[in-house]
């Protein structure tokens, strides 16, 4: 979840390419906001991944956004989920009746919930489930998922001809994944982080603000030029201590 009132630019529409092999889908926010899908994998690999799915309604904008990008469905090995609030997992289904052949991959601390059907973490609160039931027709169980792999932290992906670290970065939710390409400093964080010293709301089921200082603590740590937040806009040329500054500003508020 992200505040609302910050908007995606145009700018980037343009430009879907940000580096070779990561490919930008921005989201269509409505009164929910609809995430980012960032597809990742070298285009000759025909190993490529999708990174998250969006806002429920937009399975359809997203895959036709992929194949504008002239990646063929079937190529489309999996989904990994940098985690799974609403206006991530919401059009996870619309998007996997289109690629039935991809694996869905989630950090094991949001997976075994996903797969027993607790949408706790999805909708966040309970005042927002009912409101969100009602207004799109949701039903209980409609967010319950086999997951294909079960994500740890510190593995290593090598996938579609490049090489992602899992990193674990709850606070945000509490199984916050970022992925990581450390040899081209390229951070896909979900919403653990934001452009313009923004970072994610540490008030919802599973969130819990002293462990997402943590998490910033660590991000901090890394090199980061390329900076692919699920929402809002996306960084190329991320100035070094970015993450750290913010964690800085954060952390009176993050006790
Ligand atoms: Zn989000
Ligand atoms: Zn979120």
């Amino acid at each position: 979840m992200t505040p609302s009132h910050l908007k995606m630019f145009g700018k980037e529409n343009a430009m879907p390419e940000i580096t070779k092999g990561v490919y930008f889908i921005p989201g269509q926010d409505e009164f929910i906001p609809d995430s980012h899908v960032y597809v990742i994998g070298m285009p000759t690999s025909q190993d490529l991944s999708i990174v998250d799915a969006g806002l429920m309604g937009k399975g359809g904008y997203k895959i036709q956004s992929v194949q504008k990008l002239g990646i063929k469905l079937l190529d489309i090995k999996r989904i990994i989920m940098t985690h799974t609030h609403l206006d991530h997992i919401g059009c996870l289904k619309e998007i996997r009746a289109q690629i039935p052949q991809a694996e869905l991959w989630i950090h094991e601390e949001e997976a075994y919930p996903i797969e027993r059907g607790d949408e706790r973490g999805v909708y966040g609160m309970e005042m927002f489930r009912s409101m969100c039931q009602s207004q799109y027709g949701l039903k209980p169980g409609d967010f319950k998922f086999k997951v294909d792999r079960k994500l740890k932290e510190g593995e290593k992906l090598d996938i579609g001809g490049l090489s992602w670290e899992v990193l674990h970065i709850p606070g945000h939710s509490a199984g916050s994944i970022a992925l990581y390409d450390r040899s081209r400093k390229v951070l896909i964080p979900g919403d653990v982080v934001y452009a313009d010293y923004a970072i994610g709301r540490f008030d919802l089921h599973g969130a819990d603000g002293a462990v997402l200082k943590n998490s910033l603590l660590r991000l901090a740590e890394l090199e980061v030029e390329v900076l692919l937040p699920g929402h809002n806009r996306v960084v190329k040329g991320v100035k070094p201590g970015y993450i750290r500054d913010t964690a800085k500003q954060w952390a009176p508020y993050l006790e």
